[in-house]
């Protein structure tokens, strides 16, 4: 069936994930084989804004599938958050033939997408954000690569922190989402996990855990604290100045959002961005991509957005038991 609409863009928003470029490439490549032309509009909604628009062929995406970050580049934008911004943005598409949108991001970028589905765009979300906190789906392009770097990284610090018998809070990413701190409490075998979901601020309670675990003759306490949690380095000093042994603090930063995309991501990407360019020729709009139940669903952006995602209970339970 002939697509019914013509020239589609596709742009990368809000933090960068690994595995964003595979779903630019089969957003190009989904749409090209379906007959569209496609545009890349860089730098998410501020380059919208500046006009900051190029074709894009099935070769312009070459060579991109194994690539981390996004070949689009990302940014914020406070204009494209008013409504005048909205309209300028849905302005600048028209003028260049621009019929269908694709917007791969979290949240905060879906709701500026279901802005310009009310101005006439035709545009479809795709989720790529490493936080694993999009309520409608099951599965968030770049967690994966996220979650195995961090998990690496703490393999690490955990075998210093054995041979020096010491106490390490590792501080990874997810401000207000607790998914890798919870992934990797339990992947690394963590004695606590502070997730932002859960986290009392009772400090009381670490340092009461890490003297009864050496009392059962554990040799490291590995904490692992959700980004946004307290200073890391100031709870490492009141740690140690309270139990006596040794605590150091590590903050894994932005390498976690950085490498080579592992094959669930580049799965993932292909998968989200193809779906992505199918909606668009049949005609949807208005629509964020999602997993669901071992398949590949879509769901109007504004109910996407009023759901809800709780951090698994039994997930956190058994972190707690196996730290024993
Ligand atoms: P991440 O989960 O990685 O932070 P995100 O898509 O939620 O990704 P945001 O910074 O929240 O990241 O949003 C990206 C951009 O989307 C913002 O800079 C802004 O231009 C636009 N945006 C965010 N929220 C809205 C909104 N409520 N209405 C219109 N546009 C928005």
């Amino acid at each position: 069936m002939a697509s019914k609409i013509k020239t589609i863009g596709v742009l990368t928003s809000g933090g960068d994930a690994p595995g964003m470029n595979a779903a630019i490439r089969a957003v190009v490549r989904g749409a090209i084989s379906q007959g569209m032309n496609v545009k890349g509009i860089y730098q998410g909604y501020k380059g919208l804004l500046n006009g900051e628009i190029a074709d894009l062929t099935a070769r312009s995406v070459s060579d991109t599938i194994s690539k981390g970050g996004t070949m689009l580049y990302t940014a914020r934008s406070m204009e494209f958050r008013t409504p005048e911004g909205q309209q300028k943005a849905a302005d600048i598409l028209r003028e260049n033939g621009i019929e269908g949108l694709v917007v791969i991001g979290g949240d905060g970028s879906f709701a500026g997408a279901g802005r310009l589905a009310k101005l006439g765009i035709n545009t479809i979300g795709v989720p790529g954000t490493i936080d694993l906190d999009i309520a409608c789906t099951e599965y968030t392009i770049g967690f994966d690569t996220a979650v195995n770097t961090a998990m690496e990284a703490i393999d690490k610090v955990r075998d210093t922190s054995t041979s020096h018998e010491r106490c390490s809070i590792i501080e990874v990413m997810g401000r207000n989402a607790g998914y890798i701190a919870l992934w990797c409490g339990i992947a690394n075998g963590a004695e606590d996990v502070l997730l932002p979901e859960s986290y009392d601020y009772d400090e009381q309670k670490l340092i009461n855990n890490i003297i009864e675990l050496r009392k059962r003759g554990k040799k490291h306490h590995i904490i692992i604290n959700a980004e946004g949690i307290g200073h890391s380095s100031s709870m490492a000093r009141r740690i140690e100045a309270a139990t006596g042994v040794e605590t150091r603090a590590t903050i894994l930063g932005h390498m976690q959002r950085g490498g080579s995309p592992t094959c669930r991501d580049r799965v993932f990407g292909s998968m989200m961005g193809a779906y992505a360019a199918d909606l668009l020729a049949e005609g949807k709009s208005d629509r964020v991509v999602g997993y669901r139940d071992g398949t590949w669903v879509d769901y109007d952006i504004t109910e996407a957005l009023e759901m809800q995602k709780s951090i698994p209970d039994y997930m956190v339970r058994v972190a707690k038991a196996l730290s024993i």
